[in-house]
């Protein structure tokens, strides 16, 4: 929808085609329903949230950033008449509706009389010589004389991108690096899981490569029936790729304390409890049923009275609490996932998003492998990659 609105202010006659029965359903679930649509850490020069299968991909983000970035998509939405509202470095619409980021879009479509087509299945294209592009759908054929291809990925696939999108860059030649899901919850190994799905808890959550830790986040987790999930998990999940051996995760339930404060907390909790239970020693503290699945794994008997707690088990407990090892077995899939790393090798584009194999072929959006974290970054990419395909990198004449 950005690059048909470009496309169109750049003087084309634009027709979007579009196999839903309504355009761009995906944004209406973006943001839990609000739509963050970017993140204002991408106005100052560094950002080190971006991630590609292909080593190209995270300078291609940097470079596209460059050219449309967070100021440029403030005045997009803005000429459209959207305004903001801000939650830390988040950006959403004022009206906090994802439907009104669509609504802006679909209102500007119209008033630049772009056609739009939906319950249209693009099937296959071809490039004719003197004829350009042949479009076959299920309900005909269309021809254009420079194609867009912004079919997304395979995330989420019930909001309409299907993967179709990769087989068509294929058949002229793109190679796809395979997509992935990512931004998704992990599936882990341990039968513990259902005793502590849906607690939620803050935590350091670092990433493993075998013994290596090679990223860390801290957020607030949440355990789920087979493993974790929430922004922390997710955003570990775009790094998944980098793991060569087996994947784990530590869980540091609670990072302001050093594991020797809290071996001391728990020891002086020994003394000021001595009748409790033991389940009920850190009562107030940390999430009961975390704390008991905790003891569990740790070994422990949680019915004894708190006295009765060896220093070596409180020491075995503060690892738990603060080192807690989970193998992770893999992701929850497509279906759950938000975007899908992966998609057509961003060196395969030039500065303008077109196809250096075949002339006036453009590309858009998620198809593309370069990815970001949660945060607005995947959105941001998509206006911006979508703004420059458009306009055919004629920003500075259309927009700027
Ligand atoms: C639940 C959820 C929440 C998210 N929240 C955020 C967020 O808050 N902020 C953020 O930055 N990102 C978020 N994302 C990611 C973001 O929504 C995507 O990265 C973005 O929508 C991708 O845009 P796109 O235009 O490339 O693809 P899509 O939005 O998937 O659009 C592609 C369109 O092409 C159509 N299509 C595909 N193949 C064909 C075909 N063969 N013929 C005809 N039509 C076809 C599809 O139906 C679809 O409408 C979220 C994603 C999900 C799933």
């Amino acid at each position: 929808m950005a690059a048909a609105v470009f496309a169109s202010k750049r003087g084309d006659e634009v027709t979007v085609l579009e196999h839903n029965d309504r355009i761009g359903k995906k944004i209406l679930q973006t943001g839990n329903g609000r739509c963050n649509l970017t993140n204002s850490t991408l106005e100052g020069p560094v950002h080190g949230n971006f991630s590609s299968l292909s080593p190209s991909g995270i300078r291609f983000c940097d470079d596209v950033i460059k050219r449309f970035g967070y100021k440029e998509t403030l005045r997009f939405f803005k000429s459209l008449g959207l305004e903001f509202r801000q939650r830390g470095d988040l950006v959403y619409p004022k009206s906090d509706q994802a439907s009104s980021v669509l609504d802006a879009l679909r209102f500007a479509l119209e008033e630049l009389k772009v056609s739009v087509k939906t319950g249209i299945e693009v099937r296959s294209v071809k490039k004719e010589k003197d004829k350009g592009f042949i479009i076959k759908t299920d309900d005909g054929t269309f021809s254009c004389d420079r194609l867009i291809i912004a079919a997304g990925s395979k995330a989420a696939p019930q909001t309409g991108s299907d993967g179709s999108g990769y087989a068509i860059a294929e058949s002229f030649g793109h190679r796809i690096e395979r997509p992935m899901p990512a931004l998704v919850p992990l599936k882990c190994k341990g039968d513990f899981f259902k005793s502590v799905s849906g607690v939620r808890c803050p935590v350091k959550l670092s990433l493993s490569d075998g013994d290596k830790v090679i990223y860390n986040e801290s957020g607030e987790l949440q355990y789920t029936q087979y493993g974790i999930s929430g922004i922390v998990t997710m955003n570990i999940s775009n790094r998944l790729h980098l793991c060569k051996k087996n994947a784990f995760v530590f869980i540091d339930h609670m990072e302001n304390d050093s594991k020797d404060e809290l071996c001391s907390m728990l020891m002086e909790r020994r003394e000021r409890f001595r009748n409790r239970s033991v389940k009920d020693l850190m009562t107030g503290v940390i999430n009961k049923k975390l704390f008991e699945m905790l003891l569990k794994e740790s070994g422990i008997d949680m019915n004894r009275e708190v006295f009765l707690i060896s220093d070596e088990e409180i020491k075995t407990l503060a690892s738990h609490i603060k080192e807690f090892k989970i193998k992770i077995e893999g992701t929850m899939g497509f279906d759950h996932s938000q975007i899908c790393m992966g998609g057509i090798d961003p060196v395969e584009l030039d500065e303008n998003m077109q196809s250096r194999i075949v002339p006036s072929l453009y590309f858009c959006g998620e198809i593309i492998d370069a990815h970001g974290d949660c945060g607005g970054y995947n959105l941001q990419l998509c206006w911006s990659t979508g703004a420059i395909a458009g306009s055919c990198g004629e920003l500075e004449d259309i927009f700027l």
